[in-house]
């Protein structure tokens, strides 16, 4: 493990090995974030509102779905005894209708001997009944029905339970709440659930070259895009964003930003953790009492980055440029605020998937090249979209996934396998027109 000058939680500090050039390997980057992360408490919140939310508890049905053995069709409710024996000679059964029952109705007599009782999909079957013809299967009057197929004994009955059993444990604790869940909670009659709470997120941008969006630009200024990129990316991970806005490149406009972030559970700040300003924001991180880590991480994009806990609360520090700021982003603070919030897996889904071109690099960094992910004649593809600069935000407008390229390898040829992680659910199966410079289905260029 490397040490790069990082406090212990004593406050000591300790002094820098550095005997890779102070590279950090991203692994072991991941490995202190996720090990330093709490899980947060609960909150009660309406079904409504469970969608993407973590389960904190588990979810025992008090009683079967369904609730009673019921018709699967429209149809008449008899004894298959009635009918088998008829049927085996090749006759038709006539049959006395004895009642209706509609869905949302219990039926107030039991089915005797050559006695049917029309039922609706959904309504209960009644006693003495043990199979429903299909409708579409009889010729029916008021008060006879004439069976001509007669099906099996048992058809078209949705027996007690058959879903779930009084008892059992439907949802578990740290579940992930789909559409499905969500059904299912409704079914168990959980109008209200514990949740993981969600991360509050406080973002900073630094530096004086900034302009927001509601100032007045002028020509030396730069829109300050990291903001809205990161709030973005944290509502994605399903977390709350606080926008603290710019802070000015003086150690006291730092200082006040960071400490109004220490509301939120974690606090990110991008720009200014670069060879230029490293030891002004190195300060000020420090100032404030924080065990923080300082890495170079071998990774591109995004290599300077701090992390540590100031006052107990996560802080992160990304490097300014656009995409090394997205990029740090999904690979350390997505995850912590993953398993804040409950999840049990913190990563993006990977597929392998055929290279489409050349590539060469270093062997001291793992890259993260934008990518577009394609699906053709059952086969994954991949290629880039185009220049990588760690400026160029272009690349995540276009790009579906990213190509995750190993600290070790020199070169990537057409037709090598290589990972690919997923950024989106949807756009990954997608069949993109190659022409296209984007792989979104939606793009206009
Ligand atoms: P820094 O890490 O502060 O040296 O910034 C590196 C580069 O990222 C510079 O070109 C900055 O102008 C740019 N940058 C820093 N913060 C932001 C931001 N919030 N939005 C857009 N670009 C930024
Ligand atoms: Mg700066």
């Amino acid at each position: 493990m490397l040490d790069l000058g990082r406090r212990t939680d004593k406050g000591e500090k300790v002094k820098a090995i550095d005997a890779t050039q102070g590279l950090t390997q991203l692994e072991e980057a991941q490995r202190i974030v996720l090990e330093s992360t709490p899980i947060l408490g609960l909150e009660k919140i309406s079904i409504l509102d469970a969608l993407g939310r973590v389960l904190g508890e588990d979810i025992v049905a008090e009683r079967d779905n369904p609730p009673w053995d019921n018709s699967a069709m429209d149809g008449f409710a008899v004894r298959w005894d009635d009918i088998k024996q008829e049927h085996a000679i090749q006759k038709t059964v006539t049959l006395t209708v004895i009642e209706d029952v509609a869905a949302g109705k219990m039926p107030s007599k039991s089915v005797g001997a050559r006695q049917a009782i029309r039922i609706m999909t959904g309504a209960p079957l009644p006693k003495g009944a043990d199979t429903v013809l299909k409708v579409e299967d009889t010729e029916h009057t008021a008060d006879s029905v004439r069976v001509f197929k007669p099906e099996q004994q048992g058809a078209n009955v949705r027996p007690q339970g058959e879903d779930v059993k009084k008892g059992e444990c439907i949802i578990g604790k740290g579940t992930r709440i789909r559409p499905g869940e969500a059904g299912m909670l409704a079914i168990l009659a959980k109008s209200f659930i514990f949740a993981y709470q969600r991360p509050r997120v406080a973002i900073l941008s630094t530096g004086d070259e900034l302009a927001d969006l509601d100032e007045r630009f002028s020509e030396e200024k730069i829109i300050n895009s990291n903001s809205y990129g990161i709030a973005a990316a944290v509502q994605e991970a399903g977390g709350i964003p606080l926008l603290l806005g710019i802070a000015r490149d003086t150690p006291a406009a730092l200082k006040d930003k960071i400490s109004q972030g220490l509301t939120a559970d974690i606090l990110v700040l991008s720009g200014g953790v670069s060879m230029g300003d490293y030891d002004f924001t190195k300060a000020v991180f420090l100032e404030l009492g924080a065990a923080m880590n300082f890495w170079k991480l071998a990774i591109r994009p995004g290599q300077p980055l701090a992390f540590g806990k100031i006052q107990g609360k996560l802080a992160f520090g990304l490097p300014g440029n656009p995409v090394s700021s997205m990029v740090t982003f999904e690979q350390l603070v997505r995850p912590a605020m993953l398993k804040m919030s409950g999840h049990r897996s913190y990563g993006r889904p990977v597929v392998e998937a055929v290279f489409q071109e050349k590539f060469s690099k270093r062997t001291d960094r793992r890259h993260f090249l934008r990518g577009v992910l394609t699906r053709e004649e059952g086969v994954f593809k991949v290629r880039t979209t185009g220049a990588q600069g760690s400026g160029i935000l272009t690349s995540m407008v276009k790009a579906n996934c990213l190509i995750d390229i190993p600290v070790e390898v020199e070169r990537v040829n057409p037709g090598d396998l290589v990972s690919v992680q997923l950024l989106s659910g949807e756009a990954w199966i997608t069949h993109a027109d190659p022409a296209q410079t984007s792989g979104h289905p939606l793009s206009c260029c």
